[in-house]
């Protein structure tokens, strides 16, 4: 490659995307004693409380919520039944509290945290995890919507999707506008009942699966929006682009949409100004909230998209010498 072709941007993307997946950076940026306060802009707390707490701040101030317990890759049946019972005791929690009335606050889960990759029996484990978490917000009057990971996930995912989907119509998923194929993965989720959350992406796909060009990306992603806008169910716009939001709000009013029929999501931590504006002008906004220890590589991926979000990180280290 020319040295003439490096986007700076682009490499450094590329480069925090692959320290995720890096265990011994993961294990010193834990460890640094600064990073408990930098990740608290991004993160609820480390605890069920401290989610609860922070939901019940962000509903007062008319922002829905969809809580993460951190957590990716697990390998262990143990661990995978732990993020489980976490869940159960979420959502517990949250229906003690009042917050998950009509939905206001729901779950967001990832398989993988559920078991998804544990051998011949993982995708079993993962949806018998995921079918006791859904039990537990339908008794709770809310729904769960489905994280989507790298593109090896997205059939397993939505396998699953349509498994839950069963018993739990209200069972979301997120799709990924830089894959090819998520135009049609739109128009076949486009129908009435169903619930989708429209993203960018967030990991490092091949050039074989995934547009590489942030241009590309955008575009990928208003076409699925007109798809997603156009159709019956429930579409979901999770982005902090400014120029995506606008389409999204010029589309929806075109297509004559209800205010209710459709919501803008944002991560917490991200634009909050914005957050509050887009719920004062009677938009439906809702704040996917993480909480727990295992927030490395939800965090690294906060700063590949955002350099400003990695000149925040190494303040925050300076500061501490
Ligand atoms: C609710 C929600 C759920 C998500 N779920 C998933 C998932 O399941 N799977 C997955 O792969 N990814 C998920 N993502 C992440 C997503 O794929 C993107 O990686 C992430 O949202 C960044 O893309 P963006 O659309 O915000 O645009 P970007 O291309 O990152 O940013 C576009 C523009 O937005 C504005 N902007 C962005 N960040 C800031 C900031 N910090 N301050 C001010 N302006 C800013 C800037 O104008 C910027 O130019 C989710 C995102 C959200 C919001």
């Amino acid at each position: 490659m020319d040295l003439a072709d490096l986007n700076p941007s682009a490499l450094m993307r590329q480069t925090l995307l692959g320290a995720s997946r890096n265990t011994q950076l993961r294990t010193a940026v834990e460890k640094a004693p600064m990073s408990r306060d930098v990740v608290k802009r991004f993160v609820a707390g480390q605890d069920t409380d401290a989610a609860v707490r922070v939901a019940s701040e962000l509903v007062q101030s008319d922002r829905r919520v969809t809580i993460d317990y951190l957590g990716e890759d697990t390998l262990d049946p143990e661990q995978a039944s732990a993020t489980r019972e976490a869940y159960l005791e979420l959502l517990a929690a949250l229906s003690e509290a009042g917050l998950t009335a009509e939905g206001q606050v729901e779950v967001s889960l990832k398989l993988s945290a559920l078991g998804q990759f544990l051998g011949r029996d993982g995708h079993k484990m993962a949806l018998e995890n995921a079918r006791a978490i859904c039990q537990s917000a339908a008794n709770s009057g809310t729904t769960v919507t489905l994280d989507m990971e790298d593109h090896t996930t997205t059939d397993p995912t939505l396998a699953a999707l349509a498994e839950l989907r069963q018993d739990w119509p209200w069972v979301g998923v997120a799709l990924q506008a830089y894959l090819y194929r998520t135009e049609q993965d739109c128009r076949d989720l486009a129908h009435e009942g169903s619930r989708v959350r429209l993203c960018k992406g967030a990991y490092k796909q091949p050039e074989s699966v995934a547009y590489q060009d942030k241009g590309d990306v955008d575009k990928s992603f208003v076409r699925c929006l007109k798809v997603l806008i156009e159709g019956e169910g429930y579409p979901m716009v999770a982005s902090h682009d400014p120029r995506l939001v606008e389409i999204a709000t010029v589309l929806a009013d075109k297509a004559r949409r209800a205010p209710d029929s459709y919501e803008f999501q944002m991560l917490h931590g991200i634009r909050p100004d914005e957050q509050l504006r887009l719920a004062a002008d009677g938009h439906a906004l809702r704040v996917y909230l993480p909480y727990g220890d295992d927030w490395y590589g939800y965090l690294v991926r906060r700063m590949a998209e955002r350099p400003a979000n990695l000149t925040f990180f190494l303040r925050g280290l300076a500061t501490r010498g």
